[in-house]
């Protein structure tokens, strides 16, 4: 791919911060400049909003760059920042209140908070687990596992969360790849009603594994389980028997926090190496300044702590910052369809924080649902994960956010560790689909295959040329690959895999994955642009699109759509379509056949498996659908392509 991606999408629409809101915000007009002039000044003023037990010699090491090294000689421990301090000056704050898939509930203040923090930390030191272990977190979305994260940063071993929905297999293997020495799980984790049997998970993980002597086990479902004496321990048996304080364990700016492996959408995932010091100053800058949060705000974040948006703005973030927070354990469609907007209604959450295919998924099930609750606590929405189609931000902006929150578009990854681009609420004007500029302090810039910076109105390959804080240290037990995946494609310059175009007010678009971006007839096309101009379709939901070999173009647009409220597609909604694609983005971005399905294939944190979709196009045999959420689908989706239109 080169800077001759097509500049297809031509976005007029744009949204002003309201004036009230913008008197009022966090992060005024001028931080980006008064950043650009010293990015290092400003990284350091942010990390004096932290707690430090000893300031920092030096603010940036780069001697052994790519692994940059930040305030060295910094002492501190990151749960002091989250918890004592705030213990301080509003013990009776609530950290965050928790809502249970069956609809139990409970809030903890922040002084409840930091005792059970303690309590769990004092266990986990019994049972043997001290500074520079590491102990792998696979639960669901209760409030102990915010409880045993911090526990673990508490006494300084890192943690590595595992989300709750991967197999055994997939937990053996981080296990291994981090040589974890404790496991804190539960019996079993709700799921639509249903038990997901976790500790079972967990011992078909451990059979002969040989790092891990000691298993913690939460009970929550009440499911049954086995036990194995001396290496299991219940969490009501060893945890609230301790202490309500516990000293931190001191750290170094640069010891590890925790391991967090990529989702995986394109291979063999990555443990994801991220440090104290820089990790919690990039969190807490950008959670104060992107969310805008004040004392009165209830703050939701959708995410699970199993992926990195969880660490960030469910824990780190949001704790660093004395919020309160809504913390839920199920999905968007249990017991029925309204469920996120009955919490809404129910905690008058103000900010909102999630995912663009949950947003197309509500599109799917219609705006009478959130039409028919009182969202007008509302006021600030946030997205994350893949690029938003403007049509979905569209939907976001009118049916939840009743056209008056603002929305951040918020560009990131694991590697980042905080939010890199986005736009600041009551700084920047918006448009459906950018994810506007890079954070203050951050250097991210469009360049070619050269690696020299696109001109406005071109696309290319969006790098970061400076380091910052937040960034990850590597990739657990691999420092060639860590230099061959996110330095090697330019000398100097992190190299984070994404497409993106640079408007000619020099707002950044994310186009997707490098790896997806299609060969049409010598023209580079994003996949991002196809699927908008889909969605842009009245009767559209989602879509995917990928590029399938083809002996005359090189490759043909392959498209797969799912319709709204469940409507049947039909050959002239195909031809519909075609033309609909033709008129938004040009003739060449015409998909060459269009497959409607009930649903796309996904990965467990939500996105789509364009690789999957790939080999169906090619009538290729599958490749790995174990990270898929809804490997069904797939089969559903291979019989419709089987009878797709083509010209
Ligand atoms: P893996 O690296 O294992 O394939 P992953 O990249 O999906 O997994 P994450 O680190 O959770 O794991 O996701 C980061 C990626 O998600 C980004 O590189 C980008 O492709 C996409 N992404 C995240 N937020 C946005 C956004 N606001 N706009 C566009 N793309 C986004
Ligand atoms: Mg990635």
């Amino acid at each position: 791919m080169s800077d001759a991606i097509e500049n297809l999408f031509h976005e007029e629409r744009r949204f002003d911060p309201p004036g009230k809101f913008s008197a009022e915000a966090n992060a005024q007009s001028g931080i980006h400049e008064e950043a650009a002039r010293d990015p290092l000044a400003f990284w350091s003023s942010e990390a004096e909003k932290i707690h430090w037990r000893k300031p920092w010699d030096r603010l940036l090491d780069s001697s052994d760059a790519p692994v940059y090294r930040w305030f060295e000689g910094g002492r501190l421990n990151v749960t002091e920042s989250c918890l004592d301090r705030h213990v301080e000056t509003h013990p009776d704050r609530v950290a965050f209140h928790w809502e249970g898939e069956p609809g139990d509930s409970l809030s903890l203040t922040y002084s409840e908070l930091l005792a059970k923090v303690c309590q769990c930390a004092a266990a986990l030191k019994q049972l043997g687990i001290g500074k520079g272990d590491t102990v792998a977190i696979y639960m669901g979305m209760v409030p102990e596992i915010t409880i045993a994260m911090l526990a673990c940063a508490r006494i300084g071993a890192a943690h590595s969360v595992v989300f709750g929905g991967f197999s055994s297999d997939s937990l053996r293997e981080r296990l291994d790849d981090a040589s974890c020495k404790g496991v804190i799980t539960q019996d079993g984790a709700w799921r639509r009603g249903k038990v997901v049997p976790l500790k079972e998970n967990v011992d078909l993980a451990l059979e002969g594994q040989e790092t891990v002597t000691s298993v913690l086990v939460l009970e929550r479902c009440k499911n049954e389980v086995t036990w194995s004496e001396g290496r299991d321990h219940w969490w009501h048996d060893v945890v609230p028997t301790q202490d309500d304080f516990l000293e931190a364990e001191e750290m170094d700016s640069e010891d590890l926090l925790f391991i967090l492996y990529t989702s995986g959408s394109t291979g063999k995932p990555k443990g994801i190496v991220h440090t104290c010091g820089g990790y919690l100053t990039g969190v807490s800058s950008t959670f104060r300044n992107v969310f805008d949060i004040k004392d009165s705000d209830l703050y939701w974040c959708t995410a699970d702590c199993g992926w990195v948006t969880g660490h960030s703005y469910i824990v780190y973030g949001p704790l660093a910052n004395g919020a309160t927070s809504l913390i839920y354990e199920g999905t968007p469609d249990f017991p029925d369809q309204g469920r996120w907007w009955d919490l809404v209604e129910k905690y008058a959450v103000t900010i909102f924080y999630t995912a663009p295919t949950a947003i197309r998924t509500f599109m799917k099930w219609g705006e009478e649902i959130p039409k028919s609750k009182d969202l007008s606590s509302l006021r600030l929405l946030g997205s994350v994960g893949e690029p938003i189609n403007p049509e979905a931000w569209m939907w976001y902006h009118e049916f939840i956010g009743g056209e008056r929150c603002p929305i951040v578009d918020t560009w990131w990854q694991t590697e980042t560790g905080s939010i890199m681009i986005t736009p600041l609420p009551g700084v920047t004007t918006t448009k459906p689909g950018s994810a506007a500029t890079p954070y203050p302090g951050i250097d991210a810039v469009v360049v070619d295959d050269e690696g020299n910076e696109v001109e406005p109105g071109h696309g290319g390959l969006l790098v970061v040329r400076s380091p910052w804080p937040s960034m990850l240290r590597g990739i657990h037990g691999d420092p060639e690959r860590y230099k061959e995946v996110y330095w090697s494609r330019f000398d100097g310059l992190y190299f984070p895999g994404d497409g993106c175009k640079l408007d000619e007010e020099g707002y950044l678009w994310l186009l997707g994955r490098v790896d997806d971006v299609m060969l049409v007839s010598g023209h580079n096309i994003s996949t991002t642009e196809v699927e908008s101009a889909l969605v842009d379709h009245h009767g559209v939901a989602e879509s995917a699109v990928v590029g399938r070999k083809d002996d005359t173009t090189g490759q043909a647009i392959a498209a797969f759509v799912v319709l709204k409220g469940g409507s049947e597609g039909s050959e002239e909604l195909i031809q519909e379509l075609r033309q609909h694609v033709a008129a938004k983005i040009g003739p060449i971005a015409k998909p060459a056949s269009i497959v409607f399905t009930p649903d796309l294939p996904k990965t467990r944190s939500g996105k789509i498996m364009r690789r999957l979709l790939r080999d169906i196009s090619e009538k290729r045999q599958l490749g790995d659908v174990t990270t898929l959420a809804n490997s069904d689908i797939v089969e559903a989706i291979r019989d419709g392509a089987t009878q797709s239109s083509e010209d």
